[in-house]
């Protein structure tokens, strides 16, 4: 579809996507970072259908495109379905569905150690993988 858009219509199509998203983004639930909480965020993962601050959406981009696909909401280009599933789903909704008891699973609220720790993991598997190559 994107290939058939005239520059103009894509520029439109990325200005009405930019809206719907800080819209969303103001929303009860959508207004703080969906791990943390920290107020604002202007991160989100596309896939899950949440909004992230700086910190966590770099968390989520160590975990892997497979896991969590990440995109600033005012710096990348988004295409129809992610905005889609953004509507759809939301901090809320996915929190509720993948973390329905918070008090028993509470995400790791030290970035820095949950950043490192999973990091490590990635370039872990990474290096045992290239070990299995060569
Ligand atoms: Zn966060």
């Amino acid at each position: 579809m994107s290939a058939t858009l005239s520059a103009r219509e894509k520029k439109k199509l990325d200005d009405r996507h930019e809206k719907i998203l800080e819209e969303l983004v103001k929303q009860p639930g959508n207004s703080a970072c969906a791990d943390c909480k920290a107020s604002g965020p202007r991160w989100a993962s596309h896939n899950l259908g949440i909004f992230l601050c700086i910190s966590c959406a770099g968390i989520h981009r160590c975990l892997g495109t497979h896991i969590s696909k990440v995109k600033s909401i005012n710096l990348d280009t988004w295409t129809p379905e992610q905005i889609q599933n953004m509507i759809n789903w939301g901090n809320a909704n996915t929190n509720q569905f993948f973390n329905p008891h918070p008090e028993k699973h509470p995400i790791p609220l030290d970035s820095k150690y949950a950043n490192s720790l999973r990091c490590n993991f990635t370039g872990k598997v990474r290096e045992a993988n290239l070990k299995l190559l060569f």
